[in-house]
């Protein structure tokens, strides 16, 4: 019997790319012997004609399940929501825009028949994006690798091929602020990496602005390492003694010399960069404290509006 695949495909407003995707990837796997492939696309709360271009799809495709969110839940909801509706032996997880090149498969699918749980697109060049996103990009993999147990591979994309172990093991790390590239990192198993030129978006837009990337790199960075919580406290100890050796160093001037009333400048110096260290470590505190908030809410991670998978067909408990 042929092994199950479910392809799932995070959509948020992709009305222009999807019918392209579909056709591409499903002309890749189709080839593929051995294997029945699937689609899972989520509609993340699209504003266009995704969740209709959708639905014309399943209609004349029986292996196209779609799920459609109540509203943009996000990226990370997509792909949980996706994962949990899958019962496949198999799961690729790939964007919609055609920027992971579905001609991939076949390699993932080598890799898997390897032996390897998890088959992961790592990009060795990027293409059609802001030249400005590439180092800070890499500014994060570095401080992560540094400071976190879960090592994240450079440049590696949401774009792999994973075993059902894999996939149970995603889904048993119930949190609701979720990093997918840290999650499978931390999930482990063996990895085969398989270097790839990321291609320009076929058509829409990044839905990713500047701001809203730094944010999710710092949600990366504190959901799976308490570093920053040692290193603001390792500076305040560092800052505590040169602090200490200063003022008695002015004591004893004071003694000696008598007051000295100049001293305004250092006074203000002292006052701003503690100020800033402060505020700096209220920061990183708070970005934790921001994660136990949402995390003791315990909302959904998305609400359905509809779907075409039943129930029964899913591992959703
Ligand atoms: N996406 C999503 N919800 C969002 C933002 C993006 O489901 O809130 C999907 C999007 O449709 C695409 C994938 O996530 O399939 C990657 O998004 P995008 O291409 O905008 O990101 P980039 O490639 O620039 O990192
Ligand atoms: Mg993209």
């Amino acid at each position: 019997m042929s092994k199950t695949v479910d392809i799932i495909v995070p959509c948020f407003n992709e009305h222009e790319v999807l019918g392209l995707f579909y056709e591409r990837t499903k002309g890749v796997v189709e080839k593929i012997e051995g294997y029945d492939f699937s689609f899972i696309f989520v509609d993340d709360g699209s504003k266009d004609a995704t969740l209709a271009d959708l639905q014309a799809l399943a209609k004349d495709h029986p292996e196209v399940k779609y799920l459609s969110f109540s509203r943009n839940f996000g990226k990370e909801a997509a792909i949980y929501a996706g994962l949990s509706h899958s019962k496949a032996d198999f799961v690729i997880l790939m964007d919609g825009d055609l920027q992971h090149p579905p001609e991939m498969i076949p390699e993932f699918v080598k890799g898997i028949e390897e032996g390897y749980d998890s088959c992961v697109a790592k990009r060795s060049k990027r293409a059609g994006e802001n030249p400005l996103r590439a180092p800070f990009s890499n500014a994060f993999f570095n401080v992560n690798n540094k400071i976190s147990t879960v090592k994240l591979e450079k440049g590696a994309v949401d774009f792999r091929m994973v075993t059902r172990r894999v996939v149970d093991t995603v889904l048993k790390m119930s949190e609701k602020e979720r990093f997918s590239k840290g999650l499978f990192a931390w999930a482990g198993f063996d990895t085969k990496w398989i270097d790839f030129v990321s291609e320009k978006r076929a058509a829409g837009k990044t839905k990713w602005s500047f701001f809203g990337l730094g944010l999710y790199a710092f949600k990366g960075l504190t959901s799976f390492s308490r570093a920053p919580l040692v290193f603001v406290t390792v500076l305040g100890f560092i800052i505590s003694i040169v602090a200490f050796i200063y003022i008695i160093i002015t004591l004893v001037q004071t003694l000696i010399y008598g007051i000295d009333v100049p001293g305004y400048v250092t006074t203000l110096c002292a006052v701003l960069f503690l100020g800033g260290i402060i505020e700096i470590s209220i920061g990183i505190l708070g970005g934790y404290i921001g994660h136990i908030y949402m995390e003791t809410k315990n909302r959904p991670m998305y609400v359905l509006k509809t779907t075409n998978i039943d129930r029964e067909e899913t591992s959703e408990k």
